[in-house]
């Protein structure tokens, strides 16, 4: 395999979050996504550049997010296109991509919808929904009442039955649930989310409120610490660390009660807890994050982005396109949620999550 480079705190390339919408059909106030898109979407043939190169330095897992991803009418015909690097041999020194991920909101996830991009080739998927009930899920998703929550939430249930038949299988880890919690907004969510998750055989993925972007009005007593969810939860479902994977961004936990099968298989077995503000992990962080529009970010916090697509157009040209990318991450020194730590005030963020897309 070729030589992949590092940043300047020696942390390699592995995942690429590309963002293919910045508009979403929610409007959770603590993301604050776009009604419009910007102007100069990439095309597809563009994106698949962009994978490309980004493989060649490294990438081995690529997250397609947003807004909203399933608004974008060429999702499926994307993922096609990408599975070529996906069978190239694990040796390739132009590199092999491993995994093909999606982050949705679920509600436009229908059963056919749901077996397309399974057929496409997509391998995971994870579910937001930060409620389990109608009056929860409207004040999370920035819906009217209680009744627009609850048509949400019947959706998103149905999503995870409509994944789970086109085959992602929730006891392999291709099938997740992401809540985000705010203190006043969803804490009391907390148990009958893992309720929920339990019951579904989910593992329930818990993210501290983030300070990205400028208008969600973040607040550090909105903020409630991922040890704090783990204890309330564990009281009512004792729970024992099992720790967070090399450059991944939840630290798991482990139902006592519940056991993997043995194949393995462990579906609603584990609780995991995303806390970028209490328990930064930029120490390994090796993700890369591209917009819709082709501005490549390295840090999901970060002050300027970088727009690819001088180097993508007229056409993509991949030896200059791979060069740029490289010089990007080898001048990489982000590590701003450990700053904030540091830092005696709060530098706020300039790009907004549906840009960015988490
Ligand atoms: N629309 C898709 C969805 O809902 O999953 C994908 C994009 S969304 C930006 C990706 C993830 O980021 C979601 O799980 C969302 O809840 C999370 N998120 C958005 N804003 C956040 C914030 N301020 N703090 C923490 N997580 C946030």
């Amino acid at each position: 395999m070729a030589e992949r480079p590092l940043d300047l705190h020696g942390r390699p390339l592995g995942v690429l979050r590309l963002s293919l919408t910045a508009r979403c059909n929610l409007a959770c106030p603590y993301c604050c996504p776009d009604l419009e898109d910007p102007p100069d979407l990439l095309t597809l043939a563009e994106r698949v550049a962009l994978v490309e190169a980004t493989v060649g330095l490294g990438v081995h897992t690529l997250r397609l997010t947003g807004g909203e991803p399933l608004l974008h009418r060429r999702l499926e015909e994307l993922i096609a296109a990408l599975q070529p690097l996906r069978r190239r041999d694990p040796g390739d020194p132009r590199g092999a991509l491993r995994e093909i991920a999606l982050t949705s909101n679920g509600v436009l996830l229908g059963a056919e919808r749901a077996r397309q991009l399974k057929a496409a080739g997509l391998d995971r998927i994870t579910l937001s929904l930060d409620g389990t009930d109608g009056a929860s899920v409207a004040r999370m998703a920035g819906l009217g009442g209680a009744a627009a929550g609850d048509a949400v939430l019947q959706k998103v249930l149905a999503a995870i039955r409509h994944a789970r038949e086109a085959g992602f299988d929730p006891a392999r880890g291709a099938l997740k649930l992401n809540a985000v919690i705010t203190r006043s907004g969803n804490a009391d969510q907390l148990l009958p989310l893992a309720a929920l998750a339990r019951e579904q055989g989910l593992e329930l993925r818990l993210i501290e409120f983030m300070d990205v972007g400028n208008r969600n009005g973040w607040e550090p007593e909105q903020v409630l610490p991922a040890a704090e969810m783990v204890a309330r939860i564990g009281a009512a479902w004792p729970l024992e660390p099992v720790g967070r994977a090399p450059h991944g961004t939840a630290g798991r936990w482990r139902y006592r009660d519940r056991a993997a099968d043995a194949a393995g298989a462990d579906g609603g077995a584990h609780l995991a807890v995303v806390a970028s503000i209490t328990a930064p992990f930029c120490g390994d962080c090796n993700r890369l994050r591209i917009t819709a529009d082709g501005v490549a970010y390295s840090c999901l916090f970060a002050a300027d982005g970088t727009d690819l697509k001088p180097w993508l157009r007229p056409q993509p040209e991949p030896g200059r396109l791979r060069q740029a990318l490289e010089g990007l991450w080898r001048a990489r020194r982000d590590r701003w949620s450990e700053e904030r730590q540091e830092a005696a005030e709060r530098r706020p963020a300039p790009a907004e999550m549906a840009y960015l897309g988490g």
